[in-house]
């Protein structure tokens, strides 16, 4: 393990891996069961070995279709022809000296998004972008800040945990790196379906997360589509005061969709949230907490409590410790799940709202 407060820098070889996948066809990243069945019946073969060509791709870690092992050669040569495993690498790889890990990844549309692998316990956690930059224009966030770049496709999202050295050891994936997922929603949700299906990464949808600062119709979308958790930055519970804090506010009232999740008919056990950034004597007041009990009392939904991360220029800085297991407490008390985020990777910016600040450095002139 190493220890760097900046990007090391790709190796020859993984730059030419990436640069390979440019002058072949179809990717099997981010191909569904369904989209290759056709495929396999297209040319002449039988569908059947569409679930252990996947798994092969998505978690045996292959290199290249032939190596997949099972199917005649004329098939695996059919594969090679068509596809490349569309499996990319990192370009380059920092290391925070509280173990995180933040990646960053170049796609063949030039886009650039960072990563985020986190060890806890037993958890594997890889906090994965879903957009190069950001529109939302939240203002306490460097990602807001770099713009929006474009859209990731579901295979740009898979990749991002596939291709990372620990990728074997990952249980849980959330959605709350570069960008807002209800802006990308028909990706988020194919990359969700691969994620949560046995022929793809086979995890269970509750160590799934997606997170979103609240655009109603891609969370209508995602609820109908998806049995994975949901997470809502609220940041405040004053609709006056999460305007200036959370732009979508002023087209999607935060306390509509809190009310719509309350009352939707979840099929299966879903894991619901917020996400509140403490600020010192600017959201952390007595009103504030009383406000939030108000709002959440009697709900099924969890409040997780995070410190707020400077960004440059801002002279905001974060709850103090007491403070936030005040509100942790009071919430507990008034019969509301509550919990307080430790901070991490704040020494690489990969910590929340950070991401994208090396980006920004790199492509300043100068
Ligand atoms: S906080 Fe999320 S939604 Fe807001 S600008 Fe940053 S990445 Fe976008």
């Amino acid at each position: 393990m190493f220890y760097s407060n900046s990007y090391q820098t790709a190796t020859f070889d993984t730059i030419l891996m990436q640069d390979s996948i440019l002058v072949m066809g179809k990717k099997l990243c981010g191909t569904t069961i369904d989209e290759l069945r056709s495929f396999l019946l297209e040319m002449g073969f039988n569908d059947d070995h569409a679930s252990r060509i996947l798994i092969s791709i998505y978690r045996k870690g292959v290199k290249t279709p032939r190596e997949i092992s099972n199917g005649s050669g004329e098939m695996r040569n059919a594969l090679a022809t068509h596809f490349s495993t569309g499996i990319f690498p990192p370009r380059n790889t920092q290391c925070s000296s509280d173990g995180t890990e933040k990646y960053l990844f170049r796609n063949d549309s030039e886009l650039e998004f960072e990563t985020v692998y986190l060890s806890e316990k037993k958890r594997r956690t890889v906090c994965i972008s879903t957009q190069a930059g950001c529109r939302m224009g939240c203002p306490f966030c460097v990602t807001g800040e770099y713009g929006f770049r474009g859209n990731l496709s579901a295979a740009d999202m898979i990749n991002q945990v596939i291709s990372l050295p620990g990728s074997k050891e990952v249980t849980h994936i959330v959605f709350m790196g570069m960008g807002e997922p209800m802006d990308n929603i028909d990706e988020v949700l194919k990359a969700c379906t691969i994620m949560t299906s046995k022929w793809g990464l086979a995890l269970s949808p509750g160590n799934i997360t997606v997170s979103s600062v609240g655009i109603m119709p891609g969370i209508t979308e995602f609820l109908t589509r998806s049995e994975c958790n949901l997470t809502i930055s609220l940041h405040s519970p004053f609709p006056d005061e999460r305007k200036k804090m959370v732009p979508a506010e002023k087209k999607y009232p935060v306390r509509k969709i809190i009310e719509y999740l309350q009352l939707y008919p979840h099929k299966k056990k879903r894991r619901l949230s917020v996400a509140y950034i403490m600020i010192k004597d600017f959201n952390d007041t007595n009103s504030h907490l009383q406000e939030l009990i108000t709002l959440f009392k009697g709900t099924s939904i969890r409040v997780n409590l995070l410190p707020f991360h400077k960004v440059k220029n801002d002279n905001a800085e974060t709850s103090t410790d007491e403070r936030m297991l005040f509100f942790k407490h009071n919430l507990v008390i008034s019969g509301i799940s509550a919990s307080i985020r430790k901070s991490r990777g704040a020494d690489i910016s990969a910590a929340c709202g950070l991401l994208a600040t090396d980006l920004i450095k790199m492509h300043q002139p100068g």
